[in-house]
């Protein structure tokens, strides 16, 4: 109900948005869980919509209801009784014009037996089944018809839901929600028409109460006009505020680090290998960016050794030229450590320092590094969670680089930003990741980046050849490892992912290594975990990485990023247990040298469907893109990237995997509102997100 009081002016626009009543007059502990479903206005009601329907708009005659079908019949009851064979259960026989059911009921009370009683009439939906003795319906939902009980004119919708919640409950607050809120039309007829969508208030209450003889199937697939109108809403509103927030950056402030050249010249002269045309892209796009005075917020992304660190190098030596720090957060300290190395290796014969901080560093070391770090003698810092401590402050931070950034919550990730950031001037950001995006994503929940892909290895590597062995040939196996080891090369043995329990993981890996210590007398068998002192685990690697150890024993903590190009190949036992990305990630720590590598999957039988799906995916394809796809397939956006840490409101009803066409529809339609109708753009978004239109990107 649209009054003048609940419209106020728009200050920016001019315009009237209405105001979304609160919900008011509901107890505290329903409020609780109308939260839990994601209900905060009473706008949310109308946009909280039906999983399913129930059709209680007909009745067949029993006679005529095929088995397996769910209807609704009518009868009235001739015999009620409690039997207990084979456990206490009423059944209660009812009869209609032409045939006769039987409904059983396992869980009930004494006053249901006494509204049972014969004579009564009753309504009932239901699965019918053809038992033994004809048909039966087990706890079916059913109510007593008094006097004349009309049916409904509409479907019955089912919500979800959650626990102490009601289907009855819901629905009042719902049909109370549709009569008080303002379901104005948010969008511009010319938009309407281009994309030939129904009007807004009319699909909601379609698909809130439909009638009688819509198909249950056309809704249930959700590609009903009205259930289109509502998922590209949906979509619509995500574009917008990805555009928003992409146009807000750009209003920020960020030091303009021009393309100087002295440092990044003396690097590429150095370089012991000729970059590959994809990495000179990025590298371009990346300088480019820098040298803008707002903050750059781009994602590198690349599969698994494909050289995104040389890029990050780049960058970081345009900050450096343009006398502001860099920064280079990553996830685990094996990996900080070897990027330290690296660039090390890569800066001091430039005469730049490099700092190191990490959680493993004594007290003295710690504060020499926080020191250099503070004054601007050290102008890369690298480390992992330790550059976002309170202790950490930087001289002049002009570029903070995440590497593997899925790795890291959102709160994380802005950590280093802030702490980066001077009074109206930001640092810009790289992100990388190694887990390719997948088109539907980057159109969507990453619609507000700048995104650079490396889609090109380096030369001369060769591909790796995947095994799938049973478990049960686990002797193969071990002599494949020997023969490689004792031919010189190096390989890695990674234990079974125990998410359960780390304690258990531990001592898996513990036990694993002085099995193949006892197997293989003549190498040597080394061991890392998650649980190892930092000073330990670097030591490990470093012996891994000077041969000085053949076989590593480890944990899935050698998932990201290490790289020790001798190693060609890697066990991975209880492969069935890992995640699509997982593997490949894994998998990815071989095949970096010009040795044929080979990766064994190891599983135990019996497979489950999706165990088996997923190892099929892995051992079909390398290209991480199309794991990346069929990972988001099976795993749906949420779990893919990670709900929680992506810091970005999931979508609801539209599926990105499915509803492409209405993805890019959305798309189009978000740039043409954005020039021609910024008046609805405030409309739908305060419809569509409300409070949540500020989500965190970082
Ligand atoms: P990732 O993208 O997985 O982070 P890295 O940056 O660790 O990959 O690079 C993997 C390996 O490839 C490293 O040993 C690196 O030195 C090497 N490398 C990177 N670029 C090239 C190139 N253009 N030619 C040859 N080797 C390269
Ligand atoms: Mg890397």
């Amino acid at each position: 109900m649209s009054t003048a009081a609940n419209q106020r002016e728009n200050k920016k626009s001019g315009i009237k948005i209405p105001d979304h009543p609160a919900l008011a007059g509901i107890s505290k502990p329903t409020l609780e869980k109308l939260a839990r479903l994601g209900i905060s206005r009473s706008l949310d009601l109308v946009l909280h919509l039906p999983i399913r329907y129930e059709d209680e708009t007909r009745v067949y005659p029993i006679k005529e209801a095929l088995s397996g079908q769910t209807v609704q019949v009518e009868g009235v009851v001739v015999n009620t009784e409690i039997q207990y064979r084979p456990r206490r259960t009423l059944v209660c026989q009812i009869e209609d014009a032409g045939g006769t059911l039987v409904m059983r009921l396992l869980n009930f009370y004494g006053s249901q037996v006494k509204a049972l009683a014969p004579g009564t009439k009753v309504r009932l939906l239901g699965e019918i089944r053809q038992g033994f003795f004809g048909a039966e319906m087990v706890h079916p939902k059913y109510r007593i018809v008094r006097g004349d009980m009309p049916l409904p004119n509409s479907l019955t919708p089912v919500y979800p839901t959650t626990a102490g919640l009601s289907q009855d409950t819901l629905c009042k607050l719902i049909k109370r929600g549709l009569a008080e809120n303002d379901l104005a039309e948010s969008l511009p007829r010319q938009i309407l028409q281009t994309f030939k969508l129904p009007g807004f208030k009319e699909s909601v209450l379609f698909l809130h109460q439909p009638p009688p003889r819509v198909k249950l199937q056309q809704l249930a697939e959700r590609d009903h006009p009205a259930w289109r109108r509502v998922k590209f809403d949906e979509l619509l509103a995500q574009q917008l505020s990805m555009r928003l927030h992409y146009r807000e950056r750009r209003s920020r402030v960020a030091p303009a680090l021009s393309r100087l050249g002295q440092l990044t010249q003396a690097l590429h002269e150095g370089l012991p290998f000729v970059l590959t045309a994809a990495q000179r892209k990025a590298i371009e796009e990346i300088a480019g960016d820098l040298s803008q005075p707002y903050p750059m917020q781009r994602l590198l992304q690349g599969d698994v050794g494909s050289g995104k660190t040389i890029v990050a190098a780049f960058a970081v030596l345009q900050a450096i030229e343009n006398s502001y720090q860099a920064a280079i957060m990553a996830p685990t300290e094996i990996l900080a450590e070897q990027h330290y190395h690296k660039f090390t290796g890569w800066l001091e014969p430039l005469g730049v320092d490099v700092a190191w901080l990490a959680g493993s560093l004594s007290k003295k070391q710690k504060q020499v590094a926080l020191k250099s770090v503070l004054q601007g003698e050290a102008m890369l810092v690298i480390g992992t969670h330790a550059l976002i401590q309170e202790q950490v402050e930087f001289h002049k931070l002009g570029l903070a680089i995440i590497d593997e950034q899925h790795r890291f919550g959102v709160h994380q990730r802005l950590a280093l930003r802030i702490k980066g950031s001077r009074p109206g001037l930001q640092p810009h950001q790289l992100m990388m990741s190694a887990t390719p995006i997948p088109r539907t994503l980057s159109m969507s929940y990453y619609a507000d980046l700048d995104v650079s892909v490396i889609d090109e290895m380096p030369p001369g590597r060769t591909p790796i050849t995947t095994k799938l062995v049973a478990d049960n040939r686990r002797a193969e196996v071990i002599a494949r490892v020997r023969d490689a080891c004792v031919a010189g090369k190096q390989a890695y043995w990674v234990c079974p992912l125990i998410e359960e329990s780390e304690a258990l993981q531990l001592k898996t890996a513990l036990e694993t290594h002085s099995v193949l210590k006892t197997t293989f007398p003549e190498l040597k068998v080394g061991l890392v975990h998650g649980r190892l002192a930092s000073r330990e685990k670097a030591a490990v690697m470093r012996a891994f990485l000077q041969g000085e150890i053949q076989l590593l024993v480890a944990t899935t903590v050698i998932e990201v990023g290490v790289d020790v190009p001798n190693a060609s190949l890697m066990v991975i036992e209880n492969a069935e247990r890992m995640g699509l990305s997982q593997l490949h990630q894994l998998r990815g720590r071989i095949g970096r040298g010009s040795e044929q590598s080979v990766c064994i999957l190891m599983y135990q039988n019996p497979l489950g469907e999706a165990a088996r799906a997923r190892l099929k995916i892995v051992f079909e394809t390398s290209d991480g893109f199309e794991i990346a796809r069929q990972d988001l397939r099976l795993r749906g956006p949420g779990e893919f990237l990670g709900a929680r840490q992506s810091g970005v409101p999931m979508l609801r009803f539209a599926d990105i995997n499915t509803d492409i066409d209405l993805l890019e529809a959305a798309r189009n339609a978000a740039e043409r509102m954005l020039k021609e109708f910024p008046q609805s753009v405030e409309l739908h978004l305060q419809r569509w997100l409300g409070g949540r239109k500020d989500y965190l990107r970082v």
